[in-house]
């Protein structure tokens, strides 16, 4: 058996310990665009904590946003799914509808608004409650909760204009249909006649989780529209 060997596995020198704590590091900080970018998740309701924790896999410093003072920190921001009715009541409570529709319409702040969150950010909610108010960010129209009629949530392959030959695996929960977009708006993704990625400047929308299926490509794309 040679000298560096033991029944548990190869041992380790000092010298070659350190070069792989190098070339790990190294690895890992060109593969963290999100280095140096302080970026929101708003926080208010919903599956906020996925999505924080992909943006601090990309090396991100995450504040969640609950005030206006948070938001005014932050470099992007994303709306989780969650329910929607709930997160406009609460974006009243917490005076931060106007704040947060004056830094996305108007300051451009990156934005991207899954599933709960791409319908606050519509332009128009087609079966929204009366005092159900959206931010009129991205030119589409949307029905809640009426994406599959059979089933309330799937999963499914999807394949993405310009985010290269893998498809998205896209987990939909009690998904929205987006039922007409803008002329400004580009639609990356559908199901069939069905939008359910499009982007409009620096707002992106999906009306599914992509913050649950591992793949971060959407949220790389959000730290992309910060350049
Ligand atoms: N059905 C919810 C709504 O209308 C959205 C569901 C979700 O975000 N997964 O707000």
């Amino acid at each position: 058996m040679p000298a560096s060997t033991t029944l548990s596995g190869t041992e380790h020198t000092g010298a070659d310990r350190a070069e792989k704590v190098w070339t790990g590091a190294g690895a890992l900080t060109a593969d963290m665009p999100g280095l140096g970018h302080r970026i929101g998740v708003l926080a208010v309701q919903g599956a906020f904590a996925a999505h924080r924790n992909v943006l601090r896999r990309l090396g991100a410093d995450v504040v969640e946003v609950r005030t206006p003072a948070q938001l005014s920190e932050v470099e992007a921001i994303v709306l989780p799914g969650g329910e929607s009715t709930t997160i406009s009541m609460m974006l009243r409570f917490n005076e931060l509808l106007q704040p947060l529709r004056s830094a996305i319409v108007k300051g451009g702040l990156p934005t991207l608004g899954t599933c709960a969150g791409m319908i606050v950010l519509a332009s128009e909610i087609l079966d929204g409650r009366d005092d159900q108010e959206c931010l009129g960010a991205i030119d589409i129209s949307v029905r809640r909760n009426a994406f599959g009629r059979q089933v309330d949530s799937f999963e499914y392959d999807l394949p993405v204009n310009g985010m290269g030959d893998r498809p998205f695996p896209a987990v939909f929960i009690r998904a929205p249909v987006v039922t007409s977009v803008g002329p400004d708006v580009e639609v990356l993704a559908s199901i069939g006649d069905e939008p359910v990625l499009c982007r409009q400047g620096r707002v992106l929308v999906a009306a599914f989780h992509p913050e649950l299926s591992g793949d971060d490509r959407l949220h790389r794309h959000l730290i992309d529209l910060l350049r």
